[in-house]
């Protein structure tokens, strides 16, 4: 059941617990792998199209952008997304402005794509720079030794902009 009949919500609500398995290459270039995302909650009937609020729990491995390692990364977002049909689109405006923790989205058929919107909450989750850790070394600018394992044989200070400074010492 990836896609959801929307209209199913007009008689009772429909209450939603599935493992989607995402592609390889659904989320951008720090997502390496994606897991299995679990996507648990309700889809409810509103006067106007439809509310699904829920969670998003998973895993995936992601890339460090400053030692370009590979790490493990997991995360359990609560989402709240408000399903409106296109035709309503103009008067909506106003109210997506004014609600802006809600996340609103126009369908022309009522139907919900679960891999799709499992794959949008893991990219949500992603950090702008994922980082293996707070304090990754990163590589060397110089020889690309992974500097997370120990020092390179690369002299220290070795970028010239910085030997200005180094006979510079602060008078007292
Ligand atoms: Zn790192
Ligand atoms: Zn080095």
């Amino acid at each position: 059941m990836l896609r959801i009949d929307l209209t199913r919500a007009d008689v009772e609500a429909i209450c939603i617990d599935e493992r989607l398995q995402l592609s390889a290459d659904c989320c951008g270039e720090d997502v390496v792998s994606p897991g299995e995302v679990r996507l648990v909650g309700e889809v409810e009937h509103l006067e106007r199209g439809y509310l699904f609020s829920g969670e998003a729990r998973g895993q995936a491995v992601l890339r460090c952008v400053r030692c370009l390692g590979e790490f493990p990364f997991s995360f359990a977002e609560r989402f709240e997304l408000r399903l409106l049909p296109v035709a309503v689109a103009p008067q909506e405006e106003e109210t997506r402005l004014s609600s802006s923790d809600l996340d609103v989205r126009f369908y022309a058929e009522p139907w919900l794509d679960l891999v799709e919107l499992a794959a949008e909450q893991l990219q949500l989750a992603v950090p702008m720079k994922p980082l293996c850790h707070e304090d990754c070394q990163g590589l060397c600018p110089s020889c690309g030794a992974d500097l997370n394992r120990g020092r390179c044989a690369c002299p220290p200070n070795r970028d010239g902009r910085w030997n200005a400074l180094l006979g510079f010492r602060p008078r007292r």
